[in-house]
């Protein structure tokens, strides 16, 4: 490999400079492959798993070719859920904050009204699940006429869970000049056909899986036989004492006995699966992410999107119904250059299966191998350390934004649409105070009644007292800090 520099693609200062912030000091693997023919509009196909870095892979060079001043949408990207898609958002809200990006993210579950309504304001990238971007498109409040850059990202999962009709549906709405990248852990045929269909012939068709995430993942698994599954995971769990974990079920209803078990057991855990309400959903994840939470049960279908990079060990509780799930599963260790290590718990009823696993998973030089029980002499021995641990208090993370959001203050103007003010007036406004520049305002969003602005460099408080005087469009305005 080259080891490349960010600066080597010549990457926009604006762009460079965010992920100076955001501390990616070189480009991952794929981001190596992918940034130059995506830069030119290339269409591509990558086979590429979640913690490679795909995400700037292909945000990156999206960011980089945005023309803010463009009112519609100039790309859309489609993912399998809508967890996914909140950190897409947020990905590329951090890499193109600088050139004040707008990322709006639309999935089911969540009231079209109030997705209709940002949708109408300026959004340069839309990142949304099949269903919900359809139905925009069919209402007539998503405009795709501006498009120039589709993403299919995770397009094997969009294909096992049924969204193969959707997305071929979206795909006809948009322009044909347009490039495509599509990203995908796996490749079977119905992703090869969807691009063959969707995409030009001299697209260039990347696989990097086994340069990254195989070999930071150490694969073993267990034979359960008739010994009680909870209690062996927990002598596991104290022998292992991972700093975070997620325990893979395949159903709802085994989530929450696992959960209720480690629970009395006096392990703090919490759980993730499709049953759940979205908020709560969504919290379970920031808990993880920010490292208050050490262990999290889960299903595939609530895990897909999760993108914690920390995570050390993966355990498959059940070894999953899908073969495809245990790419997806076991990826999600051993991220971001990390070291992980996965454990499958195979019943006698799974030894089936496992061998389907094995077989789709595994070639001959890939490593896996089998442990035993834990002897219960070494789990007592085990037992403080585990302990201690459990009870330890985590520290939270600091987000990775943080550099970049620092010196940001977002501020609120008690005026939108309704007073027909335009992102135009308030530049206007904020660029006549002396000491304040263009470069010092970042995303404006505005509602019907409500503007907020964000404001960098650490000049927030002074645009707030020095607009306490000043007009907008001639309307005085109410002006203060944010409370979000
Ligand atoms: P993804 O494969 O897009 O899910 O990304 C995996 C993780 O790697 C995310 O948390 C990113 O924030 C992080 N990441 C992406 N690119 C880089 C980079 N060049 N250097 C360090 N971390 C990165």
């Amino acid at each position: 490999m080259e080891n490349k520099t960010f600066e080597s693609f010549g990457l926009s200062n604006e762009i460079l400079t965010a992920l100076a912030s955001l501390r990616y000091r070189k480009p991952t693997a794929v981001q190596e492959e992918v940034l130059a023919p995506a830069l030119t509009k290339k269409d591509i196909m990558a086979q590429s798993q979640t913690g490679s870095g795909k995400t700037a892979a292909f945000g990156i060079p999206l960011c980089e070719q945005i023309i803010w001043e463009e009112n519609k949408p100039q790309a859309l990207i489609i993912v399998p859920t809508r967890e996914l898609a909140l950190q897409i958002k947020e990905e590329l809200t951090n890499i193109g904050r600088l050139k004040r990006i707008k990322v709006t993210a639309v999935f089911g579950k969540s009231p079209f009204k109030i997705q209709k309504s940002e949708l109408k304001q300026k959004s340069h990238i839309v990142v949304g699940t099949p269903g919900r971007l359809l139905e925009h498109l069919q209402e007539g409040t998503l405009k795709v006429d501006k498009v120039n850059s589709l993403v299919l990202d995770e397009a094997d999962e969009m294909l096992n869970m049924g969204f193969i009709d959707q997305v071929e549906a979206i795909i006809d709405y948009l322009p044909t000049d347009r490039q495509t990248m599509l990203f995908s852990a796996t490749m079977p045929s119905e992703v090869e056909r969807l691009a063959e269909f969707y995409m030009k012939s001299d697209r260039l068709a990347l696989s990097l899986e086994s340069k990254q995430t195989k070999p930071a993942i150490q694969q073993s698994f267990i034979k359960v036989g008739d010994m009680d599954k909870p209690q062996l995971l927990l002598n596991l769990l104290t022998i292992e004492n991972p700093d975070a974990s997620i325990i893979f079920c395949n159903t709802k209803g085994a989530v929450d006995d696992l959960v209720t078990f480690l629970s009395k057991e006096g392990i703090t855990v919490d759980k993730l699966h499709g049953g759940m309400d979205q908020d709560d959903r969504l919290a379970v994840m920031s808990d993880f992410r920010l490292g208050k939470l050490r262990y999290l049960v889960a299903t595939d279908v609530a895990a897909r999107g999760i993108d914690v990079d920390t995570v050390t060990h993966v355990i498959n509780y059940d070894v999953p119904f899908e073969k495809e799930s245990f790419t997806h599963r076991t990826g999600r260790t051993g991220r971001a250059g990390r070291k992980g290590l996965a454990l499958t718990m195979v019943s006698d009823k799974d030894t089936y299966q496992w061998q389907t696993v094995r077989d789709y998973a595994f070639d001959e030089t890939d490593e896996l191998t089998e442990v035993f029980p834990p002897s219960q002499r070494l789990v007592s021995r085990m037992q403080a350390a585990f302990e201690k641990k459990s009870q330890s208090r985590l520290t939270p993370k600091a987000p990775r934004n943080k550099e970049l959001n620092k010196g940001i203050t977002k501020v609120y103007f008690n005026g939108g649409k309704k007073k027909k003010l335009r992102a135009i007036d308030f530049v206007g406004t904020l660029t006549n105070i002396k000491g304040v520049d263009a470069d010092d305002i970042g995303i404006i969003t505005i509602q019907e009644n409500v503007t907020y602005i964000e404001i960098l460099n650490g000049k927030g408080s002074f645009v707030i007292s020095e607009m306490q005087d000043r007009t907008v469009k001639g309307k005085q305005l109410k002006v203060r800090k944010a409370r979000k």
